[in-house]
């Protein structure tokens, strides 16, 4: 997204008292017109990169994994970084996409991740390797990569199987940071070649990795469910944005974040991966957009019909204790009082847009079944084939 005008804002309208004083916001320029892309009008936007749930490749859909750019501006931060995000941020004209070469990384100030199963993050290691060639060499500050910390102890077995064999029992399950860290390490021909033949600085310069620290009394008993109640905690903000984050409900999963940013535009929430959750509807309270996630349980009940084995049995109800339902979407955004509903993370994704329609019922606002490369006004004004 290129700037095309500046204009001053007073930080203290947005945050209140105390937050940083002044700041630019920028108006997101229209960039030529292309068959098929919607230019935003609203400076706050989301761009819906990929919206596939779940990491098993299903024919018969052709969505990405998941990932969104929260754009603010010239500005824009990432939730998730699931498969084949690198190539969408180009479709998505972010950063300087109308360069040669191209460089969309160039306006990415921070990614958020919900939580860390792979099909929410096999894309950072495109993102912060190949990426150093897509501008992310020009990041300055470094972007910032906030998620989920350690959970200290391993989920317990699932099924009644066997114990397996454990994966890096001396450090079986690393947060956010320690990921960072051990990517460096897993790519350092990488990284090391393209400092040395190619002047590329290094990635310790151009990222720098956050966990999410919660209260004690909240990380005691990461195999306990359901989440404990609590109250969305601080965990970014900068000039553009303020971000908060609360528990949701996707165990064995822990800690599994929804996340909340605030603009002088208005509010988006991400449900991340969890099933109903009081604590995401505390959190979406009033948001202009809610995008959450949703499983057709018609699929699930499909792929494992009856009778079940014990383990089918297990799997199916592991499930549906871990997602969102159809049926469950809409009152769940009711309940928060969210303006827009915007559906992503479909499991499976090849289901039909019919069926995802029908979480329409209990929601009184408007709802959008989410498609990937789809631009979602944040607060005021939509125009002329936008969402
Ligand atoms: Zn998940």
């Amino acid at each position: 997204m290129n700037e095309s005008s500046a204009r001053a804002v007073t930080r203290r309208a947005l945050l209140g008292a105390g937050a940083a004083t002044a700041a630019l916001a920028t108006t997101a320029a229209a960039p030529a017109a292309a068959s098929g892309h919607r230019t935003p009008r609203s400076n706050t936007h989301v761009v819906l990169l990929g919206t596939a749930g779940g990491p098993s490749l299903l024919q018969g859909s052709d969505r990405h994994g998941i990932s969104s750019a929260v754009v603010v501006g010239d500005r824009y931060y990432l939730v998730d970084a699931g498969h084949g995000i690198y190539h969408q941020l180009l479709k998505a004209r972010l950063g300087n996409w109308n360069k040669l070469p191209a460089e969309p990384l160039d306006g990415l100030r921070a990614v958020f991740l919900t939580h860390l199963h792979s099909d929410h993050v096999s894309d950072l290691a495109t993102l912060f390797t190949s990426g150093l060639f897509a501008g992310l060499d020009r990041a300055d500050p470094p972007v910032q990569l906030i998620g989920p910390g350690d959970r200290g102890v391993l989920p317990p077995v699932f099924g009644g199987v066997p114990e397996p064999a454990i994966v890096a029992p001396e450090e079986p399950t690393p947060g956010t940071t320690a990921m960072w860290h051990h990517l460096i390490r897993a790519f350092a021909t990488d990284y090391n070649d393209r400092s040395r033949d190619n002047g590329k600085p290094s990635p310790h310069n151009l990222v720098e990795a956050h966990d999410i620290v919660l209260p004690s009394e909240l990380a005691a008993d990461p195999n306990g469910t359901p989440h404990p109640a609590m109250n969305p905690i601080d965990v970014y903000e900068d000039d553009r944005v303020k971000v908060t984050g609360i528990l949701v409900q996707h165990a064995p999963i822990f800690p599994a974040f929804a996340f909340r940013f605030d603009t002088e535009d208005g509010s988006v929430v991400f449900s991340g991966d969890t099933s109903p959750s009081d604590n995401l509807i505390r959190l979406a309270d009033g948001a202009d957009v809610l995008l959450h996630e949703v499983m057709s349980v018609a699929a699930v009940e499909e792929g494992f019909p009856k009778p079940r084995t014990p383990q089918q049995e297990g799997l199916v109800q592991h499930l549906l204790s871990a997602h969102t339902s159809i049926e469950d979407v809409g009152p769940v955004a009711e309940r928060a009082g969210a303006k827009k509903l915007v559906l992503h993370h479909f499991v499976p994704p090849h289901r039909p847009e019919r069926e995802w329609r029908n979480a329409q019922k209990g929601f009184s606002g408007r709802l959008i079944v989410g498609q990937d490369l789809d631009v979602i006004n944040v607060g005021t004004g939509r125009s002329r084939g936008q969402r």
